[in-house]
């Protein structure tokens, strides 16, 4: 069993829930934790059980990170906005800074993430 984070900004909440209901197969076997909007709308739009942290701007990127380089967290699929400034962007940097410290996946757009979490259902065959 892998431990998931899931973020996912405003504007990119819809493709989360729309990314998380096609891989639902995958990811109800895992353990998965998300920022604290990301985590309700997916623990309201699916059964899925999310262990929900802080919202993103308000510390939940950070709480996260520290998840990570706890080495709690297998996986990040982290749906940024890149068309919009935030206000939390040095967290989100800190973030995505602390996936390649301890060498943890992370995927920003859901095309990597469909790759990412199909090479957990290979993995998980060979
Ligand atoms: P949220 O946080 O899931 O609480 O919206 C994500 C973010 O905006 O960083």
């Amino acid at each position: 069993m892998k431990t998931i984070a899931l973020i996912a900004h405003d504007r990119k909440k819809q493709e989360m829930i729309a990314f998380v209901k096609e891989h639902l197969e995958i990811l109800q076997g895992n353990t998965l934790v998300a920022t604290a909007t990301t985590g309700k709308l997916i623990g309201e739009s699916t059964h899925l059980t999310v262990r929900a942290y802080l919202s993103g701007p308000l510390g939940g990127d950070l709480q996260i990170g520290a998840l990570i380089a706890n080495q709690e967290v297998d996986l990040v699929i982290f749906l940024r906005d890149p068309l919009a400034a935030q206000p939390h962007e040095p967290d989100i940097t800190a973030l995505l800074r602390v996936c390649d410290v301890h060498n943890i996946p992370v995927a920003t757009n859901v095309a990597s993430g469909r790759l990412l979490l199909r090479s957990l259902v290979s993995g998980s065959k060979q």
